[in-house]
């Protein structure tokens, strides 16, 4: 079987990898699809998400979707052919962290293809992928495989908008565009923002973001750097603020828009040391700060989302790619004024 291995930056290969025997608790599956995300374009470009090096070589992709093929002896319900997502995340389930409902905190996190820990944990680009049983979502057998890839994505935006509080009726401010902004000022929406105002810095993912997912009002921050400004009277107008773009510019903007008591939630990945917050202005206005990171249950709910139709991830696709061209895939991934989300299709027989 194939996957896409990174042995460091700007070196992906498609090379075959070894199958392996199932613990019984466990399960092989076919990959359908696989999204290409920021982090698998970090691990592209520079060997490396943050300060997580790729020190051995590290098969890329965490948000797929699949085709149960074989099961382990303990494994009940999952018959081969049984159309899955794919949840990347298996926390350990015994830590003080999993007990208490919060998985995505366990100290003990294993994420498809994540060079933070060593042995690295290998992805999801791969053409058969041994997970636990628990990581396995059954849908029904006329899902489409490619929207439900997006399962994983839309669990960090749920995730996120379940960190800022309820949203019903509320103003709201979704900082950055990208294929995880997206469906998190979609989710916002779906969680009664009355307003969402999305930003960024290219025309393009602001245009899908007006469409279908949500935004009531874009701004891009790049040519009309002013248009926030009008957000600062009587002290702030958002009650809640998503911070996605990981950008510091970005997240110093804020303290000056949200209103007093508001919510900040940092979704996007800063620079480490780079985090412009005014301490001061937190304290006397009461603000709260807060993060979010991946998901938890939310990745079942997105899952019941995206086969209910109840969310329609069809406006961030942007093409598929065979596996054998995941090289050009990247290099197309990471032109922001084309392409929101790029995926790879890693089992051409299964749809
Ligand atoms: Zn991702
Ligand atoms: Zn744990």
């Amino acid at each position: 079987m194939l996957a896409a291995v990174c042995h460091g930056a700007r070196d992906v290969r498609i090379e075959p990898r070894p199958d392996r025997a199932l613990a019984p608790d466990e399960v092989r599956v076919a990959v359908a699809y696989g999204g290409i995300c920021g982090s698998d374009l970090h691990y592209y470009h520079r060997g490396a998400v943050g300060d997580f090096f790729v020190r051995e070589p590290l098969t890329l992709g965490h948000e797929v979707s699949g085709v149960v093929v074989e099961s382990g002896a303990a494994v009940r319900g999952l018959a081969p052919g049984t159309k899955a997502a794919l949840d990347p995340a298996r926390p350990c389930l015994t830590c003080h962290y999993c007990r208490a409902g919060r998985a995505n905190l366990c100290t003990n996190m294993l994420f498809l293809g994540s060079a933070g820990r060593f042995p690295h944990v290998q992805g999801g680009f791969v053409q058969h992928l041994v997970l636990r049983q628990d990581q396995i979502v059954p849908v029904p057998a006329d899902t489409d495989l490619l929207r439900l890839s997006v399962a994983e994505p839309l669990s960090v935006g749920l995730h996120a908008v379940n960190r800022a509080g309820p949203l019903l009726g509320k103003r709201v401010l979704v900082t950055g565009s990208g294929p995880i902004g997206l469906l998190t000022a979609r989710a916002a929406r779906f969680a009664g923002a009355a307003e969402v105002v999305s930003t960024d810095v290219e025309d393009a993912p602001l245009a899908v973001a007006a469409g279908r997912m949500g935004a009531t009002r874009t701004i891009n921050v790049a040519r009309d750097a002013q248009a926030l400004a009008e957000y600062e009277v009587d002290g702030g107008y958002f009650d809640v603020a998503l911070e996605v773009s990981g950008a510091p510019p970005a997240l110093a903007s804020l303290f000056k828009v949200i209103r007093r008591g508001g919510r900040i939630v940092q979704v996007g990945m800063l620079p480490p040391g780079t985090a412009p917050v005014p301490v001061n202005v937190l304290q006397t206005r009461e603000i709260e700060f807060v993060g979010a990171f991946r998901a938890n249950d939310e990745f079942r709910r997105a899952v019941d989302l995206i086969v209910a139709g109840a969310i329609d991830v069809a406006p961030i696709l942007s093409g598929t790619f065979p596996l054998a061209d995941a090289v050009a895939a990247l290099e197309r991934a990471g032109d922001r004024t084309k392409v929101v989300k790029l995926h790879l299709a890693i089992n051409e027989d299964h749809r």
